[in-house]
């Protein structure tokens, strides 16, 4: 099944000059998104994970599927002010401005085996800054894993030190 047929391009959204990859009509369809699944678990191979961390907010989505199928726990890193209990924060430079995402202190283990999940990889601002508060929390990443790479904004480059996998590149 061609999973690309069930991503919808809007073009200048949010904003003027972005092409946003909507994954709803994805979601909608059990048989594309069951087999996104399988296929996002097939970049994980056999490896061990003991937390999928997810990216609020798309990355909840399949990032709750991927740790149901992995035997591992979901964690979600959020916007700040979201998470109830106790967070680390980590603050990341956008096109114009800056934004922060937030993870609970006890979330991971020290040794934890890690996959980070989101839906778009576009300048990498967002991963790398997820990254950071895994690793500030002693996790181990085995993993970046996105539905989706916007190959031009290059943000692979940001992710260096880690493992990047993507279904569908654009
Ligand atoms: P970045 O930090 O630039 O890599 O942006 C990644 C984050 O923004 C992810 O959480 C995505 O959900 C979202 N994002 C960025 N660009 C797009 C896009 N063109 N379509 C959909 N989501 C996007």
């Amino acid at each position: 099944m061609d999973i690309e047929k069930y991503i919808r391009n809007i073009a200048d959204f949010p904003k003027q000059g972005i092409q946003f990859k909507d994954i709803t009509p994805l979601l909608a369809n059990k048989d594309a998104s069951a087999q996104c699944l399988e296929n996002l678990l097939q970049l994980v191979g056999g490896q061990k994970i003991d937390k999928v961390v997810g990216i609020e907010s798309r990355g909840f989505f399949f990032g709750t599927l991927l740790a149901q199928k992995l035997n591992a726990g979901f964690i979600p890193i959020r916007k700040p002010g979201k998470l109830p209990y106790t967070t680390l924060k980590e603050s990341y430079q956008l096109e114009y401005g800056m934004d922060a995402l937030e993870i609970h202190e006890d979330a991971i283990k020290k040794g934890d085996r890690v996959l980070l999940h989101d839906d778009v990889l576009a300048t990498g601002g967002t991963a790398s800054a997820a990254c950071s508060l895994i690793e500030k929390l002693g996790g181990e990443i085995v993993q970046c894993n996105f539905l989706i790479e916007l190959k031009g904004l290059n943000g692979i480059q940001k992710l260096k030190k880690h493992i990047v996998n993507s279904l569908l590149q654009y």
